[in-house]
């Protein structure tokens, strides 16, 4: 599609600098190369097996990864043998799914957000979304906390007073709840794809490539929206998969009592970094809604399998694979995990409210005690109208233009250190998380170059660096 152009006057740090070019179709890619196909093809049909390889490889070969590989290339297996030994779908499973993803959606719409008006601090309510590539303005009721809190009160309380259920709930049915979630995963996605051609949220707000798949992958609406206030994106993105997350390693922890007798330091170390990143994530939803998931991703199956599926199972495979391996860290590696992930966290959090706090004043701040530095833009939005914006170059956003990311790999390092070294399956989330952070960045610079023309290029001549100064 031929993007519309038109001169500018551009500013940098409020002096008027040469005019440019802006792009105004910004967003996603429109046309889908043979390469990209085969890609989303084969992540449609595989991904499900690629989760299941490693819960099954803790099931049936103590997390190992490899065994099963050479299991099948010795002959001493066979897929169908696998197949045969893995727990099935069950519906006490299905029962136990239906409970919670129905309870999470209660809360997300029936319960409105009472916490913002006693915890100092904390931006809950309705909210403001970020400006959609057509121009809309999206409302959010931000209640993803107190949602967290109700349930993990609701938690304690059932293991310490109600004993409705056991606390290893979730790993004595953790294959069989993996199939539900399967089945929630292809049906949201395939829902919102139908939704996207009958009845739209936002009409002006959809891409559509021409191919059928791609489409499904990456999603067609934008804010796709049942009511007023059901939105798919911040419903899945963040319940029932985030809140999920510290749950699943509650009952990691409870087996790993059940079976060893005590719980190992580097489980409580899983449990805690990881809830803080959890915690981090309820705190900051409302910045939540500006970032890359909100503002720019369409909703399809990445986004509604990926959160219904890949995150749950795969984010968590630290705490599975130490209830098989009952790692005991010294104290002096279990403080360097402490450590590194604690660094990582401050790095992460400071990034990321280092931009909120420029984007919401309006550069009216100070970042390490200085008026910050910034590159003007403007852009244009589908509907015609001219926007503008600033590019922050100092704080941790003067160091490298994705610093956040670095903290972000950093805390994924100390919780795969936690794991020790004897076995490749709980480093796979940094692998993972590398992979992904780095298409992410591609992505991201992708999307601004296209957004502000050559005021990007301006700003990547100011930052260098993507992620590690001076590397890359
Ligand atoms: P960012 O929060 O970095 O947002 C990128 C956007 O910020 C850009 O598209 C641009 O948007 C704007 N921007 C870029 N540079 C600047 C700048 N110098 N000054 C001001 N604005 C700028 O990215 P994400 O949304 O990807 O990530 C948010 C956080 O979530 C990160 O910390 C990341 O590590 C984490 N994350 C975690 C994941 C996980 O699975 N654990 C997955 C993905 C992210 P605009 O169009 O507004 O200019």
């Amino acid at each position: 599609m031929e993007a519309a152009r038109r001169r500018t006057q551009n500013r940098t740090n409020g002096k008027a600098s040469d005019s440019t070019e802006t792009s105004a179709q910004w967003g996603r890619a429109w046309e889908v190369d043979w390469f990209s196909l085969i890609g989303v093809v084969g992540l449609l049909c595989f991904a499900p097996f690629i989760v299941f390889y490693f819960v099954m490889a803790c099931d049936q070969y103590q997390c190992s990864i490899t065994q099963p590989l050479l299991d099948l290339y010795g002959g001493k297996t066979t897929l169908f043998s696998i197949w045969a030994r893995a727990p099935s779908f069950s519906w006490s499973a299905a029962k136990i799914y239906s409970v919670w993803v129905g309870f999470q959606v209660f809360l997300y719409m029936c319960v409105p957000d009472v916490v913002h008006k006693f915890l100092p601090g904390y931006v809950g309510g309705v909210q403001d979304g970020a400006r959609t590539p057509a121009g809309l303005i999206n409302k959010y009721e931000i209640n993803g906390l107190q949602c967290w809190l109700i349930t993990h009160a609701l938690w304690f309380a059932n293991a310490h007073y109600f004993h409705w259920f056991s606390p290893t709930i979730i790993f004595d049915n953790w294959i069989p709840l993996m199939w539900c979630t399967n089945i929630l995963g292809y049906a949201v996605a395939t829902f919102a794809f139908i939704k996207a051609y009958l009845f739209p949220t936002n009409p002006e707000d959809c891409k559509f490539t021409g191919n059928i798949f791609y489409n499904y992958m990456m999603g067609i609406e934008f804010n796709p929206r049942i009511g007023k206030w059901f939105d798919f994106k911040l419903f899945f993105n963040g319940r029932p998969g985030i809140v999920a997350w510290t749950l699943i390693n509650l009952s990691y922890m409870a087996k790993q009592q059940e079976l060893h007798g005590h719980v190992t330091n580097s489980m409580i170390l899983v449990n805690v970094l990881q809830a803080i990143y959890v915690l981090d994530f309820f705190w900051n939803e409302a910045w939540y809604l500006k970032t890359i998931d909100i503002c720019h991703d369409h909703f399809g199956w990445y986004l509604g399998w990926g959160d219904c599926v890949w995150l749950p199972f795969l984010y968590t495979l630290q705490g599975l694979y130490l209830v098989y391996h009952p790692v005991q860290l010294s104290d002096t590696h279990a403080l360097t995990v402490l450590v590194l992930g604690l660094v990582g966290y401050y790095i992460f959090r400071s990034t990321n409210h280092q931009k909120d706090l420029f984007r919401r004043t309006d550069g009216s701040c100070s970042i390490w005690g200085r008026k910050p530095t910034y590159i003007e833009c403007s852009y244009r939005s589908a509907d015609g109208g001219v926007h503008r914006s600033k590019l922050l170059t100092s704080g941790f956003w003067g160091v490298a233009r994705h610093f956040n990311y670095t903290g972000d790999l950093m805390g994924s390092l100390a919780y795969c250190a936690a794991c020790g070294f004897g076995h490749i399956l709980p480093h796979f989330y940094i692998v993972y998380m590398t992979i992904l952070l780095v298409h992410r960045c591609v992505r991201d610079e992708h999307r601004c170059s296209s957004k502000y023309g050559k005021d990007w290029k301006r700003y990547t001549d100011a930052v260098p660096y993507r992620l590690i100064p001076g590397l890359f």
